[in-house]
This record gives structure tokens, C-alpha cells and sequence, in this order.
């Protein structure tokens, strides 16, 4: 009970935590009053729409039952819905693919979230962990100390009548002082390690299948994150047990001393206010070794010349990815994890493509395989 008490409280000091709050092995009656009961989420989860899920793309059309008030209301009339996919405008896809696919690979760049987006939602029945919400500190003080953070500015980050610049500034104050315990805290390498290896967290089923397609036809995929590099980056060693070319992550860094302890990190705060800022600066590549987000990577500005993308995220704000890029086309990519009867026609509004129901990465595969037939 312990431990799960600790990885709950864990969960809710990281900034941005409230995005991540479900995500957790917390059983019943372990987790303090802000996160919701286990109990309580395996009742919702039973009550959301499960569909099963097909990795077809395109789809056929298929309404389904449980949501066409949902369509016929006030969505596009153009939208396609299949089993666990609605497409927007599929001539207006259709139209982008084809542009995509004439210019070829060699133009093609894919820039992805990583929580929730690569990773799956659900595990074994049960929330899996994000980037933030697996590392376990294990100093309990220093626990308490961002619990207290968590407290006053999540409260900040959710409310309607704080200007965005104020916010934005709020947040990066967040990180920052988070950042700053973490390092006071005496975060070891070593403790991210074994809070990977002992953490919830599991990419969907067609990543890798998805990551090795790319790297054989030379796209760059850029995962773009509000959490800490150097646990993606564990995550990617541990979970896919081999490392990418092609796959750059741009999230916070984190500098360790010789004996592997926490002392700094390393250029501007990714926070998820200013996610859009930063994408091909802040660029490491994914390797053994720590990556310099401070040096300049000859790759940007090849990827910047990529002006047709292909984005994947589980937020509307993901979006916001791939707006420092002059691209032609986007095809934008949206899981829809959770709440799905209240979010399905923001994130039809937002996306190109949505996936319900934590489905696999079987339909992007399937996509780029369109969209990239030959080898460049
Ligand atoms: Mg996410």
C-alpha cells in the first residue's frame, strides 16, 4: 500500500500531473482526494463506448449506433465513422495523401507526443504510467515539496481567467522549481532506470512495426514532449530494445555528474504551455549517450525542408507541434483515449484522422504505407 501511496503522490507533484492523474497502478482508498479512485475509473471505463477496433484505413462507412445523435447533430456531414476511427473530410484527406505521396518520402517528416500518443492508455485493464508519472524519487521530503507545488499551480493551469502570458509564466515558474527539486532531491540516474523497469508504461501495439518502417524509408520522426527526455529515452531502451536513427526526442534534459546524480538541466523548460516553440532546436538524437539540445543539429535543417507532416497526439493542444514548421501538408493524427462521447466532435473539428478507444498504431501504419510505398 505504501508503494502505491508513494506512486500516487509521485503522480500529482509532476507539473502537468493533472493530464496524467489516471494513468496509475493506485488502488482503491491509496490515492489522495485529487485523483480519481481506481474503482471509479474501471466504472467509467466500462461505461465508455467500446468499439471494437479495426486498424483499416481508409474506413468504410459504418455508423455506429451509440454515436450517430453525436453525428447527426452537429458534425461535418462528410465525416466517415468505422469501427474506432472517424475521419473528418475524407475527399480532404484523400487530397492531402495524394499530395504527400507525389513529392515523396524524401519530404515527409512525422513529429509525435509521446504520453498517451506511442504509448498506450490502458494496460491490463489498468492505467498505464506516463513519462512523469513512473519515476519514483524516492525521497520523501522532496515528495511532499512538489506535492505542495502541484497544489498551488495546478490550480493556476486550470483556470479560465488567467491571461495566457501570465500562465505561460506560471507554468515555466512550475517546471522550474520542479526541475529544481528533482536536482535537490539527488534524482540518480539509477533511480530512473529502475522506475522504467518497474513502471506501468507500454507503447501501442504497431509502433515498432511503424518506427521500422520509417527509419527504411528515411523519415525523421520527432517526439515532442512536456516531460523529461532522459526517461522517453529509458523507456525507448528498455521497452523497444533498440534505439532508432531516424527518432529525435525534444523534451526536458537532464544533465547527470560523474557519479550519475541529477545537477542540472539543459536549455529552455518544455512546459505545456510553450510545446510549440522548440521543436527542432531543442532536437537529441536517441542513443547511449546524452544528447546536446544545445548544439546545432545539421538534421534540422533537413527537417525543416520536410514540409509534409504527419502529427500524432491525444490532446487538441498536440496540434501546436508543428506550428514553428512552413509545411504544405499535414495529415494531424488524434487518439481519443478517454471521454469520448463529450470529446468526439473537438477532436473531429481538430484532426484529420481520430482513433477511439487506445487502439493500435495499425491505421498510421497502414497510412504511411500509403502515403510512402517505395523505398527513397
Ligand atoms: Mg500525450
Amino acid at each position: 500500500m505504501f508503494e502505491h501511496t508513494r506512486v500516487a503522490q509521485l503522480i500529482l507533484m509532476r507539473p502537468g500531473g493533472h493530464r496524467r492523474l489516471h494513468r496509475t497502478t493506485i488502488p482503491p482508498g491509496a490515492a489522495s482526494t485529487a485523483l480519481t479512485p481506481i474503482h471509479s475509473l474501471r466504472h467509467r471505463r466500462r461505461n465508455l463506448l467500446h468499439f471494437p477496433f479495426a486498424s483499416l484505413f481508409p474506413p468504410s462507412a459504418f455508423l455506429l449506433s451509440s454515436l450517430a445523435p453525436c453525428l447527426r447533430g452537429s458534425m461535418n456531414p462528410k465525416t466517415m465513422m468505422a469501427p474506432g476511427v472517424a475521419v473528418r473530410d475524407p475527399e480532404l484527406l484523400e487530397k492531402k495523401k495524394a499530395a504527400i505521396r507525389s513529392a515523396g518520402p524524401v519530404n515527409v517528416q512525422v513529429i509525435a507526443d509521446f504520453d498517451g500518443t506511442l504509448t498506450k492508455y490502458w494496460i491490463n485493464g489498468i492505467r498505464g504510467q506516463t513519462s512523469h508519472g513512473l519515476l519514483q524519487q524516492g525521497n520523501q521530503v522532496y515528495d511532499a515539496k512538489r506535492q505542495a507545488l502541484y497544489e498551488y499551480y495546478h490550480p493556476l493551469e486550470i483556470s479560465p481567467d488567467i491571461p495566457i502570458e501570465e500562465k505561460t509564466k506560471l507554468m515555466e515558474e512550475w517546471w522550474e522549481k520542479t526541475h529544481g527539486l528533482l536536482i535537490e532531491g539527488g534524482l540518480t540516474y539509477d533511480a530512473i532506470k529502475r522506475s522504467v523497469s518497474e513502471s506501468t508504461i507500454a507503447f501501442r501495439d504497431g509502433v515498432v512495426e511503424l518506427f521500422e518502417f520509417l527509419e527504411k524509408r528515411g523519415v525523421p520522426v520527432l517526439v515532442f514532449s512536456a516531460g523529461l527526455a532522459d526517461i522517453i529515452e529509458e523507456v525507448f531502451r528498455q521497452k523497444l530494445h533498440r534505439s532508432f536513427e531516424n527518432i529525435k526526442v525534444v523534451s526536458n534534459r537532464m544533465v547527470f555528474d560523474e557519479t550519475g546524480r541529477l545537477i542540472a538541466f539543459k536549455g529552455k523548460t518544455i512546459h505545456v504551455l510553450n510545446k510549440n516553440e522548440h521543436a527542432l532546436d531543442m532536437a537529441a538524437p536517441v542513443h547511449d549517450n546524452f544528447g546536446d539540445p544545445n548544439e546545432s543539429d545539421p538534421d534540422n535543417s533537413l527537417v525543416k525542408k520536410r514540409t509534409n507532416v504527419l502529427l500524432l497526439g491525444d490532446h487538441i493542444g498536440d496540434l501546436g507541434m508543428s506550428d514553428g514548421l512552413n509545411y504544405e501538408n499535414r495529415v494531424a493524427i488524434g487518439f481519443l483515449n478517454t471521454n469520448t462521447e463529450t470529446s468526439l466532435q473537438n477532436y473531429v473539428d481538430a484532426f484529420d484522422i481520430v482513433y477511439l478507444n487506445d487502439g493500435s498504431m495499425g491505421g498510421v501504419l497502414e497510412l504511411v504505407t500509403q502515403l510512402c510505398p517505395q523505398d527513397p
